[in-house]
């Protein structure tokens, strides 16, 4: 009798719960948009909560130092003489329009992310480390995500659908740092020095200042990333509500070209933006390029770059999976769009300040390389894809199952 009771009492239990779980996936398939305010409210209380631990970093050299310029002013080189470029240089300095200007790494992420929101729901409204405004983008550099606000948050910058948001764990930015931090030579890039009477120094092709070519290229990485997040807010926020957050490093697909797409056309289309974002992408290519040719070819990583000035003849190998796409290929894709919309990018150079002179940043590399290079590479499959991670974790899973239902059986007996 006391089993038997026992027996409807488990049941009971098994059917109450069996209909609570059903009534929760029911209430968040029927009623999304209080299903969506209710995680709206975890994400803000999650990111209020990493305000407090001081997990928000709003600086990704070692000081908060102005480090990271922006281009005001562009210059258009298309077929001008040596005596033209001077006269123009010396006209610009002489009129005191600020040339470039130098920001600290949260007013640079908002005014790129201002910059690519412009003319859409969000103009003049995103946030860069404040507690989240609704309505608002709200961007995150995050040192670590305890709380799982993504569980594939390490080194990688994602749009999570929630309040607008795009978080960035800041290591992913240390390591594309690390990679510029290597460059020690200049392939297609010239920063050509002028004194501020637009005399240029000595001798001009060869003036490569690396120093500034870094910082410039830390300033397009973070501008690609911000460009590519914001891409998915815009265009795919319905999408990632329902299958979850869109990740700049991760599975790509049609979604992930998309994003890259949006940021390199928005970027042609902005002359200021653009001219300094080409040419620096370009220059990434070259030795992204080389970085892959030789750690395939000799197993080791570069180290004199002067023996290595022309690319290959033969082909380009890089692996290539659902998770791992090379940068470089999503980069010539990203400039080979730039040109679609803007034939001339490459005509217009921008001012810059190197030292106490002007500098102009441009680019030598034209479409034609670009394509070349595309064509270069051949891409080799890695096996890793999602379905083999799927697979493997639901065999493990049936084995546990399996495992745990024999151990039960012996224990009885
Ligand atoms: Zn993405």
């Amino acid at each position: 009798m006391i089993n038997g009771y026992q027996e409807i009492v488990r049941v009971a239990i098994i059917g109450i719960l069996v209909v609570l779980i059903a009534l929760i996936i029911a209430s968040a398939k029927f009623f999304p948009s209080q299903y969506e305010t209710s995680v709206e409210k975890t994400v803000a209380l999650t990111l209020r909560s990493y305000n407090e631990r001081g997990l928000f970093r709003n600086s990704l050299v070692d000081d908060e130092e102005r480090k990271f310029p922006i281009t005001r002013e562009t210059f258009d080189i298309g077929h001008k003489t040596l005596g033209e470029v001077k006269k123009e240089v010396a006209a610009m300095t002489a009129s005191g329009r600020p040339l470039e200007e130098l920001l600290t790494f949260r007013e640079f992420v908002a005014e790129i992310a201002n910059a690519f929101v412009k003319g859409t729901p969000f103009e003049n409204r995103v946030t860069v480390n404040a507690l989240p405004k609704e309505g608002y983008l709200n961007i995150y550099f995050l040192d670590a995500d305890p709380s799982k606000l993504s569980s594939r948050f390490e080194q990688n910058c994602l749009y999570t659908g929630h309040l607008n948001t795009i978080i960035c764990d800041t290591r992913f930015f240390d390591s594309l740092f690390q990679r510029v931090d290597q460059i020690n030579y200049l392939y297609d890039l010239v920063i050509l020095q002028f004194g501020k009477s637009g005399l240029p120094h000595q001798p001009m092709f060869h003036d490569y200042k690396l120093r500034f070519a870094q910082r410039y290229l830390r300033t397009t990485l973070i501008t690609w990333v911000i460009g590519h997040e914001i891409a998915h807010a815009l265009l795919h926020k319905h999408r990632v509500v329902k299958e979850g957050p869109l990740h700049f490093n991760l599975k790509y697909d049609v979604v992930e070209k998309e994003a890259d797409d949006y940021a390199a056309r928005k970027l042609a289309s902005d002359p200021v933006l653009g001219s300094r974002f080409k040419p620096m992408l370009g220059e990434f290519i070259q030795h992204e390029l080389r970085r892959i040719y030789f750690s395939e070819e000799y197993k080791k990583p570069i180290t004199d770059p002067t023996k290595m000035i022309d690319l290959p003849d033969k082909p380009i190998e890089a692996s290539y999976s659902r998770f791992d796409v090379p940068l470089t290929l999503r980069a010539i894709q990203m400039v080979l769009a730039m040109y679609d919309v803007n034939p001339q990018i490459n005509d217009r150079a921008s001012y810059g300040i190197v030292d106490a002179d002007v500098a102009l940043v441009h680019s030598l590399a034209l479409r034609s390389l670009y394509d070349e290079v595309a064509n270069k590479i051949a891409i080799k499959e890695s096996g890793v894809t999602l379905s083999s991670y799927y697979y493997l974790s639901l065999g493990l899973g049936i084995t546990a199952i399996l495992l745990c239902f024999v151990v039960s059986r012996l224990r009885r007996r």
